[in-house]
């Protein structure tokens, strides 16, 4: 063979990612387009995408870019990052991620890449992870009910609010009371909810709580300056008054503290990032959040309960909650949707990990070294402002502009809350060295002070900052699974066993219509545990985050050349929190031209769930548009209600392409007709995979949408989180976004406050989204939204004759998803959607998104990243299961005794001694080719759903319940 003769600069793979990233080959594309009978990618694209909202040309974009070279740069960018040692606290410590969990869950796609928990026969792993999660939460805070996770401590406390409001029926005041000493980031996200929930909050001290007229109280625990409040007696008197309390509570701490549950606390919330995860410039981590047993059904977020199989055998899944928007929609009790599995799930093995020995080591060391500093420190004649501690000290009446000259010198960050105040808080990384370090810093070089000496004398003197009354006194962490796993291998065994039973990306494709479950690259992934990514606190000064601000600046610059907006924020962290931001942003935004009347939203009944809770959260009032018989927004009654509202119109929330699948082919009348009436025009993102690079919502009408980078944007779904959801607005609305206290922003209204904790949202997982861009480049993201859109109708196309398309656009594709309807199948033969989805399982795949947007279907979004084998598979199976339906259908098997409606199988069902049943052992359990190769075998049989919601457990169930099974 002759060797390439091509000059140098053309002997380079520069579309090596796109290549990779998209699923199909160019022989793949080829045979796709014959059987769509489509001439081309193009042809097929212009039969989909209504001319008139088509970008003309290519994005502005740099790359493609190789994955080494992006490496580089974002190497170079995390550089000038400087990674200090933080004291600042405020809510994030740095903390020693343990080597076997980080490598084998945060860096694990077996973890990261799987969904939220939907299917849970295929999902125990995770589900048992969460529920440990749960199980710490609840003995730590000495609470009977907990649920898996929030997105951060200020939103935890925002919902801590709303649920008093909702479940207070005691006091009807519209007030709500916040300590003083509250986490400054929490107060700034309670008054942006409060001023639309129509709450009044009532700052002050914690003695002026038994005064005060509210429905609830949020205390802080321990104090953002380090004191530890007797809470006893404040949330007796609170009780005594028909006020509920919520306490926010340090996690760590709670290990040494009485626990606010034995103190009578109604809700207690944090968050969990001290325990293994890093602080990431802000996130993600996972917030903590319990309640009473008298709140459990009215508990924000995702509650993992423990119900059972079809074989009566303990099986874990999401508890009631889990489509909780879905149905009760404006009336849900809550927005949040995509939460923080993941680090939930390394909060709970960290607990694992350590167990209660491990932590009360911990927590005890961080102690002793705060003691130890606050007996350095008042020795030196130094003032302190408390005489209680766990982990922070304040210093009073100190130089500290002084002290904070020789804390950058020697790469410290504090806390300076005040002029003549310093805030120390110590943390799990904190060493007997570092307490020298600090006592350089805080007293000057000349201290001569010496930490055995001082510990020596502690010990003799019982010296601690927690007088014995405020001592826990409890056990927690009883359960086998915080005692077994003690040792590395044991841990090894244990994260790889749960692993082992579910089904991620690493096994099938996961076709979760409106999910985008396309691939995470392991390129993007990489950057997220470097220390100058993950070890930054999110109020580390500016000029120590310089690589962080150029990272998140050039990705706003991205995603608004992708979207033609104007201008981005970051801070949402979650899909739903942009729906929130948005539309608040929309509120102050009419609120600022004098247009506060305006409270309608708009909202297509095929709208997901998000959309309606988010807008009562904007205390919007919900009118529902119909969608005609083709699934379109019935232009004819959207023109009626907008102008019959037309004085108080607010906004339209529209998802283009809306959630039937379908480019709608007058999006821009639609927008037009609100805009005509005075309304803005929100535009749910969630569905930008079939947008990026063809056409751009702030071309056709929007005014601002949120984007979910965990799903267009690769940062992978994590079992149920992390997510991300930055909002791009038009010129008008970009004063209305987000502030934030800590880190205000440039060319934002000051007094626009904050939706999240940290000003960029999870920043840490940014530079995913940041590579994925960049190592596409314009024309790779372009050729991967074409990618999606042929992968879609490829698949409709297979399916057909087999299965009903119910919608269509109008030139009878489909856009990057599909609705298979099952309705008539059901009626025909009584096999549900649900046996679909679970026979699946017994083929080896993930089913399609069930019963959203409409009851009775299966939505199959497949992605660019699947290639055509993998979707020949699916579709195969598909067939195959369609034909199993047909032998119920005409009777050949019986209605109750079959594949489909006893699926899924599992190892238990082939090993009964008696097998019974009208089929083969085989048929149930191995029914393709492809399973006999490689099979996932689900954990458990059919979960009874009805049986779990009925009887809500929450906690671990004792080893004994399998046993007895
Ligand atoms: C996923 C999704 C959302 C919610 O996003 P989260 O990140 O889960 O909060 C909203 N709208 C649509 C159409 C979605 O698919």
């Amino acid at each position: 063979m002759s060797i390439d003769t091509r000059p140098l600069t053309e002997l380079a793979n520069h579309d090596d990612f796109l290549q990779r990233h998209n699923g199909p080959s160019r022989q793949d594309v080829a045979r796709m387009l014959e059987a769509l009978d489509a001439p081309s990618i193009g042809a097929l694209v212009d039969k989909t995408i209504p001319d008139d909202i088509r970008l003309r040309g290519e994005l502005n974009l740099d790359g493609p870019r190789g994955e080494s070279e992006s490496l580089d740069y974002l190497r170079g960018l995390a550089r000038q990052n400087k990674v200090f040692k933080s004291y600042i606290g405020q809510g994030y410590h740095p903390t020693h991620l343990p080597a076997v969990i980080q490598r084998n869950v945060l860096e694990n796609p077996g973890w990261y890449t799987a969904y939220t928990p939907y299917q849970p026969e295929i999902a125990q792993g995770r589900l048992e992870g969460l529920l440990n999660f749960q199980q710490m939460v609840m003995d730590l805070t000495g609470m009977p009910i907990a649920n898996a996770s929030l997105l951060d401590e200020a939103t935890a406390a925002a919902e801590a609010m709303a649920l008093c409001r909702r479940a207070n029926k005691k006091h009807k005041s519209e007030r709500f009371f916040v300590a003083d000493d509250v986490l400054p980031q929490t107060l700034d996200v309670l008054r942006t909810r409060a001023a639309y929930l129509g709450f009044e909050l009532i700052v002050g001290p914690l003695e002026a709580l038994a005064e005060a007229d509210v429905f609830g109280a949020l205390l802080q625990y321990p104090g953002v300056s380090g004191e530890i409040h007797p809470l006893e007696t404040a949330i007796a008197t609170a009780k005594g008054n028909g006020v509920m309390t919520c306490v926010a509570a340090d996690l760590l701490g709670l290990v040494l503290l009485k626990e606010p549950g034995a103190m009578g606390a109604d809700i207690v919330f944090g968050n969990s990032q001290r325990f293994g995860v890093p602080m990431g410039y802000g996130g993600p981590h996972a917030a903590y959040f319990a309640t009473s047993d008298a709140l459990k059904r009215s508990l924000p977020g995702r509650v993992i309960g423990v119900s059972k199989d079809s074989r009566g055998r303990p099986a874990l899944r999401m508890a009631m909650q889990t489509r909780e928007q879905h149905i009760r929609r404006e009336k849900a009790t809550s927005n949040i949707c995509t939460a923080q599995a993941l680090l939930a799930n390394i909060a709970g093995f960290y607990a694992v990990y350590h167990g209660a020995e491990g932590l009360r080591t911990i927590a005890a060391r961080v102690h002793r070294l705060t003691t130890l500093l606050a007996d350095g420190l008042t020795r030196q004649g130094i003032a302190l402002k408390h005489d209680t501690w766990f982990d922070t000290l304040t210093l009073v009446g100190v130089d500290t502009h002084r002290i904070q000259g020789r804390a950058l010198t020697r790469e410290i960050n504090l806390r300076y809350p005040a002029d003549g105040e310093v805030g120390v808080s110590l943390s799990e990384t904190t060493t007997a060295a570092d307490l020298g370090e600090l006592f350089d810093v805080l007293i000057g070089e000349e201290h001569g002070l010496s930490v055995s000496e001082l510990d020596r004398e502690a010990l003799a003197g019982d010296s601690s900052g927690i007088p014995t009354a405020y001592r826990r006194a409890s056990e927690f962490l009883t359960h086998p699974n915080f005692q077994r796993f003690r040792s590395e291998t044991e841990m090894l065994r244990y994260l790889k066993r749960l692993e082992n039973r579910d089904l991620s990306l690493t096994h099938a494709m996961i076709p979760l219509g409106s999910c985008t479950m396309k691939l995470n690259a392991t390129s993007e992934m990489i950057p997220i545990t470097w220390p100058e990514f993950a070890s930054i606190h999110p109020f580390a000064p500016n000029d120590q985050v310089t690589g962080y601000r150029q990272m998140i600046t050039e990705l706003s610059d991205f995603l608004t050349e992708i979207t033609g907006y104007d201008s981005i924020s970051m801070q949402p962290n979650s899909g739903a929190q942009g729906e929130y931001a948005g539309l608040v942003a929309i509120r102050r935004y009419q609120a600022a031209v004098g247009q506060d009347e305006r409270d309608i939203c708009l909202i297509p009944s095929s709208a997901h769930g998000t959309n309606p809770a988010s807008a009562a959260m904007a205390q919007m009032k919900v009118v529902v548009v119909e969608c005609d018989r083709e699934g379109n927004i019935d232009i004819a009654d959207l023109q009626a209600k907008a102008s019959q509202h037309r004085d108080t119109l607010s906004a339209i929330m529209l998802t283009y392409p809306s959630t039937h699948g379908v480019f709608e082919a007058n999006i821009r009348q639609a927008c037009q007709i609100v805009h005509d009436n005075g309304g803005q025009v929100y535009i749910d993102g969630a569905n930008m995979n079939a947008q990026v690079g063809l056409c751009r919502p702030g071309d056709y009408g929007g005014d601002v949408s949120h984007l979910n980078l965990h799903k267009t944007f690769c940062i992978p779904h994590g079992g149920g989180g992390p997510g991300m959801g930055p909002i791009g607005v038009k010129a008008h609305l970009a004063p209305h976004l987000p502030n934030h206290v800590m880190t205000p922003q440039d060319g934002i209204e000051p007094d626009s406050g904050a939706v999240s904790a940290a000003a960029y949202g999870s920043a840490s997982i940014l530079p995913i989204s940041w590579a994925y861009i960049k190592m596409m480049g314009a024309r790779g993201l372009r050729e991967a939204t074409e990618l999606a859109i042929l992968n879609a109708n490829y698949v409709a196309k297979r399916l057909e004759g087999h299965f009903d398309v119910l919608y269509r656009g109008a030139n009878g594709t489909v856009a990057h998803e599909c609705i298979l309807d099952m309705r008539p199948l059901k009626a025909a033969s009584g096999i549900s959607e649900e046996d679909i989805a679970k026979r699946l399982m017994d083929y080896g795949f993930h089913a399609p998104t069930m019963s959203f947007p409409v009851a009775g279907t299966l939505m199959v979004e497949p992605t660019e990243s699947e290639s055509l084998y993998e979707l020949d598979r699916f579709c195969e199976a598909m067939i195959a299961i369609r034909r199993e339906i047909g032998r119920v259908e005409s009777g050949e098997w019986d209605k109750t005794a079959n594949p489909l409606v006893m699926a899924p199988h599992t190892m238990s069902d082939l090993m009964d001694a008696e097998w019974s049943r009208p089929y083969s052992r085989e048929l149930g359990a191995f029914p393709s080719e492809a399973v006999r190769d490689a099979k996932v075998w689900p954990a458990v049989n059919r979960v009874d759903n009805v049986f779990g919601d009925r009887n809500l457990i929450c906690s671990c169930p004792p080893i004994d319940a399998y046993r007895d099974a």
